[in-house]
């Protein structure tokens, strides 16, 4: 009598998770593909042929290895799992805990879950420091990491004499300069077939097919590791907040849709970055900064996601009720050059940088007033690493501050002059970064000083904003920001601004 292991779409690991010890002669490998997560959604076409496709080959490896492997479509995920243990008479099934509040209400009680260690903080460790906090702040924890992990660290103290370089970190777009070309996965039998499947079912799916920007295999993840290690490393930090229309990724590594699929592992990552970073021709800054994404907010964001529980989630602090913009679905709907760019983008690969998502999309929506969850969906449905632990709190605390604080201290808005100071968007747009009202005013500098308005009394209590709203004070045309604000928002509804 075997024993089942069940492995999710999202745990594509032999070193890690239940897979962990698992023993050909003794253990039967369960995928499940759910009919029901696959027709829930309009997602992007690329965010499901990367999980299948990734899903797919990973299965053939372990049958490689000797392994039984059972591949079922089902309804639901405990659906194909009940049948494949009652079918084939297993002993009992196991799985890593799941990374998301849905599948574990699922799988709670039915299977044996083992601890999840696709992370480098577990739950547990996560609730003890935030329990001993005032406030969440994600600089306290990653400091916390560096000195637990051990990572950039002297002693105790942090190497190059700073925890951050955030102010070396947050250059514009350099002018003239030579951009990296990007790594290409060509796409093979496998992945094909998932294209030719998914393309004739009657799934609702948005988005272009794939174009050779992602690979599909742990060996796809380990050479686009390397790739950025060579590549793109030594220039990760200084740019990593900046946005051109000439280049997409920038030197952006890409790794975080292998990593949220388990194809390769913080550790992986953290051992590649040591070594690179020992041959001395690495700044500082670039390796702090990076290192700051992996060991600091990807954790914190999973810890957050756990901390706060399943109802976080439906937080709606400004009481927001817009309904999503035409042109968040198509990026003809829209003037704005920053906006038609990274939706142009985000339907051509799935995936746009850390900024584009936080100071171009959330804060539209947020200036907009469109309802949270709305957003949230629509966030889940397009990138090809939105996971629900990602994006619950990346749009709920981070980017739509519907958690009324919990999370970030202040909202992340801003108007035109940001976008317009770390990209070269606005040279091509039909609007004017300086202008908030008439015609030609840009929506997200009218739209900012209208919400700062609709929420002084709040924000005036709030001394991280005393800046923002002191401008707000010396604001001589507020009458007709606000009316404009009112012609605005009814032409981004309609699909005209
Ligand atoms: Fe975006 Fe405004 Fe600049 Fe146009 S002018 S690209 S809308 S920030």
């Amino acid at each position: 009598m075997k024993r089942g292991i069940y492995v999710a779409f999202d745990q594509l690991n032999q070193g890690y998770g239940a897979l962990k010890d698992a023993d050909p002669k003794r253990d039967l490998i369960i995928f499940v593909e759910s009919q029901r997560m696959l027709q829930s959604r309009r997602w992007h076409l690329q965010r499901i042929w990367f999980m299948l496709s990734a899903t797919r080959h990973f299965a053939k490896h372990l049958e490689s290895q000797g392994f039984e492997v059972v591949y079922r479509k089902a309804d639901q995920t405990w659906a194909g799992i009940e049948a494949v243990k009652n079918e084939r008479k297993l002993s009992e099934v196991i799985a890593a805990e799941p990374n998301s509040y849905k599948l574990l209400a699922q799988l709670n009680g039915k299977i044996t879950l083992i601890p999840n260690d696709f992370f480098l903080t577990n739950k547990k460790d996560f609730i003890t420091w935030a329990d001993s906090q005032k406030s969440l702040l994600m600089e306290n924890f990653y400091r916390t990491q560096r000195k637990r992990l051990n990572i950039l660290m002297d002693k105790d103290k942090p190497v190059g004499g700073a925890w951050n370089f955030d102010k070396e970190n947050r250059l514009p777009p350099p002018k003239q300069y030579q951009y990296p070309p990007y790594l290409s996965h060509e796409l093979d039998q496998i992945d094909r077939e998932v294209l030719a499947e998914l393309k004739s079912s009657d799934l609702n799916l948005w988005g272009d097919d794939p174009d050779g920007t992602w690979g599909t295999t742990q060996m796809a993840a380990l050479k686009q590791l390397r790739y950025f290690l060579d590549k793109h490393f030594q220039n990760f930090g200084p740019y990593e907040d900046a946005m051109v229309t000439e280049n997409w990724a920038f030197h952006h590594s890409l790794l975080s849709p292998y990593m949220n699929l388990g194809l390769i592992h913080a550790d992986e990552i953290l051992e590649a970055v040591r070594e690179r970073y020992q041959k001395g021709d690495i700044p500082i800054a670039s390796c702090e900064g990076f290192i700051r994404q992996v060991i600091g907010w990807r954790e914190y964001i999973n810890g957050v996601y756990w901390f706060f529980g399943e109802k976080y989630r439906e937080a709606n602090h400004f009481a927001l009720n817009r309904k999503l913009l035409p042109l968040f679905e198509d990026p003809t709907k829209t003037k704005m050059a920053c906006v038609s760019t990274q939706i142009s983008d985000i339907k051509a690969r799935a995936w746009v940088h850390h900024i584009p998502r936080l100071m171009v999309l959330s804060n539209l929506a947020l200036l907009t007033g469109i309802k949270p969850q709305e957003f949230l969906d629509w966030m889940r449905e397009v990138f090809i690493d939105a996971a629900d632990w990602v994006m619950v709190p990346n749009v709920i605390g981070m980017g739509m501050h519907s958690d009324g604080g919990l999370m970030a201290t202040k909202p992340y808005i801003s108007g035109g002059s940001y976008i317009s100071k770390m990209s070269n968007y606005c040279k091509g747009c039909a609007y004017d970064p300086k202008l908030r009202t008439g015609e030609d005013a840009c929506p997200f500098t009218n739209l900012y000083w209208n919400f700062l308005s609709e929420n002084e009394a709040e924000f005036t209590k709030n001394h991280r904003m005393f800046q923002q709203m002191s401008g707000l004070k010396r604001l001589k045309d507020l009458a007709e920001v606000k009316r404009e604000s009112a012609r605005i928002l009814k032409g981004l509804s309609q699909g005209e601004i």
